[in-house]
Formats: C-alpha cells, sequence, structure tokens
C-alpha cells in the first residue's frame, strides 16, 4: 500500500497514477485519486481493480494542479469501491488518504460522531469525519487537523489531507507509516517511497513519527509534536527514475 501527493503542478493528474504505478510492489487490492485546482472542477475516482484500471476510469476532463494518491491494503471494511480511499467528509469538503491502522476508531465513533452519515466501512473515515466536525465547531483546517491527530491512540498512519477551500495545501502526518516529502522546483511532492517521485525531483525530505507537514507549492512547513516548527534533513536520491 502506499500514498502520494502532488501541490502545484499542472500535470497532477499523471504524477499521481504514475507514482501509484511505482508503488505498486507494496502490494494493494484497490487505489483511487482525488485531484483539484484553484480554478474549474474536482474528481475523485477509485477502483478495486489495478492501477490500469484506475489508468482507464481518468478521462481527459481529470486535470487539475494538486491531489492525492492511495493504494489501499484492506484493514477494516470489504475490498469495495465505497472503501477504496479517498475518504471523504459528508459535506465533501475533506478528501483523506490514509496507510495504517486507527485502532481506536469505533471509540471515536461512538463519543464524537453520533448521528454522522458514513459513506464506507473503514477506520480512516472517522478521521476526516472528525476534521469535519473540529471545522464546523471553528478551528482551522491545521488545528482540526491536529485535534484529530492528538486522539488516536495506538494507531499507524501515514495521511495525506485535502481541504476543497485551499485546494492547493496538503496535509501531513506520520506515525509508524512511511512518508516522505520530495522538493520540486515549482511544486512540491509526498510520498511512501521516494520511487513513486523520482520524475519529479531527487531531493527528499525525512520526517518524523508525530510531526505534521503543510505542504505548499512554494513551500514546506514542518511543525513536531511540541508545536515547534522545526527543520528537517533533506537528502539526495542519485538513481534513475
Ligand atoms: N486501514 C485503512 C483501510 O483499511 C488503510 C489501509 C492501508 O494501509 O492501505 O482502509
Amino acid at each position: 500500500c502506499g500514498v502520494v501527493g502532488v501541490a502545484g503542478n499542472d500535470n497532477a493528474t499523471e504524477i499521481l497514477v504514475h507514482g501509484l504505478e511505482k508503488l505498486q510492489y507494496r502490494g494493494y487490492d484497490s487505489a483511487g485519486v482525488f485531484i483539484d485546482s484553484e480554478k474549474g472542477p474536482d474528481f475523485l475516482v477509485k477502483t478495486t481493480g489495478s492501477i490500469a484500471d484506475l489508468r482507464k476510469k481518468i478521462g481527459p476532463e481529470v486535470q487539475g494542479t494538486s491531489g492525492i494518491g492511495h493504494t489501499r491494503w484492506a484493514t477494516h471494511g470489504g475490498v469495495t469501491i465505497e472503501n477504496a480511499h479517498p475518504q471523504f467528509s459528508d459535506d465533501e469538503r475533506f478528501f483523506l488518504v490514509h496507510n495504517g491502522v486507527i485502532e481506536n476508531f469505533q471509540q471515536l465513533k461512538n463519543d464524537y460522531l453520533q448521528g454522522v452519515k458514513f459513506h464506507s466501512q473503514t477506520d480512516t473515515e472517522v478521521v476526516v469525519q472528525l476534521i469535519d466536525k473540529f471545522s464546523k465547531e471553528g478551528m482551522s483546517t491545521k488545528d482540526a487537523f491536529n485535534k484529530t491527530i492528538s486522539l488516536l491512540k495506538n494507531s499507524s498512519y501515514a495521511f495525506i489531507l485535502m481541504d476543497k477551500k485551499e485546494p492547493n495545501t496538503l496535509y501531513v502526518a506520520k506515525n509508524k507509516s512511511p512518508l516522505l516529502i520530495g522538493l520540486g522546483d515549482d511544486c512540491n511532492v509526498v510520498c511512501s517511497d521516494s520511487i513513486a517521485m523520482l520524475d519529479v525531483t531527487h531531493t527528499f525530505m525525512e520526517i518524523q513519527d508525530g510531526d505534521v507537514v503543510i505542504v505548499k507549492p512554494d513551500s514546506v512547513v514542518v511543525i513536531d509534536a511540541d508545536n515547534n516548527v522545526v527543520e528537517r534533513e533533506q537528502f539526495e536520491v542519485d538513481v534513475d527514475p
């Protein structure tokens, strides 16, 4: 399974699908992408088949400047289109990809999300619905993301979140699941493994468990578990794509 994200590139769709093709070696049972831009429509495309099937489902109209993609290895909920990621909030404002397991998702659902309409059987959907709930209560997206993460117990995750109100921003977090930020010329990317993004950049940044990262086309801000803005080490990957 794997995640990919791109912030600020007119070729976002192809970068994401190519990235998912490169992550196939990690194993998966379904896949999907969400693609958006400052102007124009957004697109959610998911499949239970192969990445080749996903590619076939993506028509030429599916274009944007930012997006997220996912290959799923189901842990909670069967292999269905509804359970494929990106998962989204009931108002379809927030879109989330997740690798890992939310151990206390049922408890969180009972405690915070009574009466909310769910679209899937995944543990992941609880996270995106919680972000939406805290956002509706008046929090910024960053604070709603942070607050939600603080409620996750014994869980593993690589998250990339998109908010339709800020289509060129990716909210990223990790704990016990691999995740890298790739630094491009006019765009930045996110991936489980650098092999997914070598067509875009060879410069990557390692992020640490507990970090929350705000990725925009021209900036990457890393906030550590103590809520301080920190610098993380960059490294070059010198292999041909
Ligand atoms: N636990 C999530 C699910 O079953 C994510 C699985 C994964 O890592 O792909 O949907």
